[in-house]
């Protein structure tokens, strides 16, 4: 994962939920080393407990390099991630970073394929919003599995940056039979599928291994999205993962 570049307080501006189960943490006030931050980094954030800290929790980055605040874009899974949307503007937390490799030099790809599942978005919300930032000329496929269409948020933004880059969006739904009122036929840079992330969704999409690919989700879905991507000719070698993975000490 890295090691520790920065580390300092940070003030929470304010908490925005994104749908049922994702808020976004907005934050200011923080090290300066954070400025140098690239897209698709993370930090480590603690936040106030019982008179001191709670352990550290890994977030990415899901705004712009060149944004001037932090966003953390976090789903509720446990205790910690269920204290987010009590956070009040002007608590104080502490962060260390910012850490992690993933989608380094994602720019110097002319083609590239992102592939998430659910808040696995995170890091390609930040590289979106960083060539919408720059008007980068790649041209960019994301996928994009979630549940249902009650999952997906952001897709308004994800929209108006397909209509400023060479941006295509596709929606997968692995629990919904139809993406029904979801889909808009009159939007020319998004699409929409049901079931799997299957090598039929990608190649219907023109993958190929020629592309730069960057996956991020579950592990599940990792392990699956790899194989339909290796039967494309595309070795799970030459694609970047990141896992959100994570062992408490
Ligand atoms: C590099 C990195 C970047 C990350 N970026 C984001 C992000 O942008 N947005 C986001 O929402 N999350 C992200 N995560 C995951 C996030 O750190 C955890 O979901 C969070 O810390 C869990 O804290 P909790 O106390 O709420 O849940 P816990 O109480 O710790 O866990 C609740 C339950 O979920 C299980 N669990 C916890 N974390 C994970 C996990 N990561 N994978 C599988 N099972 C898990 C636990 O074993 C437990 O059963 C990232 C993780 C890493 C390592």
């Amino acid at each position: 994962m890295g090691s520790i570049r920065g580390t300092g307080l940070g003030r929470v501006v304010k908490v925005v939920a994104e749908n049922h189960d994702v808020n976004s943490l907005y934050l200011n006030d923080f090290d300066e080393s954070f400025a140098e931050r690239k897209a698709g980094q993370w930090l480590s954030i603690r936040l106030p407990k019982d008179g001191g800290w709670s352990e550290p929790h890994p977030f990415t980055i899901s705004c712009a390099p060149e944004d001037h605040h932090l966003r953390l874009t976090i789903k509720k899974i446990g205790e910690f991630t269920s204290t987010i949307p009590a956070l009040k503007p002007g608590t104080e937390v502490k962060l260390a970073g910012p850490l992690g490799t993933f989608c380094r030099d994602i720019e110097a790809h002319p083609s590239i394929v992102l592939i998430a599942g659910g808040v696995g978005i995170t890091p390609f919300l930040s590289v979106l919003r960083h060539f919408r930032h720059i008007r980068a000329v790649n041209r960019v496929k994301l996928f994009w599995s979630n549940k249902t269409s009650n999952d997906v948020f952001s897709a308004e933004e994800l929209k108006a940056i397909a209509d400023e880059i060479n941006l295509r969006v596709i929606h997968v739904f692995s629990r919904q039979e139809d993406t029904g009122e979801f889909s808009d036929e009159h939007d020319p840079h998004t699409r929409y599928a049901t079931g799997r992330m299957t090598r039929d969704v990608l190649k219907e999409n023109q993958v190929s291994s020629d592309d730069a690919v960057y996956v991020c989700g579950p592990a599940p879905m990792q392990d699956f999205v790899l194989g339909e991507l290796r039967s494309l000719g595309k070795e799970p070698s030459h694609v970047e993962k990141e896992s959100f993975s994570w062992e408490k000490k």
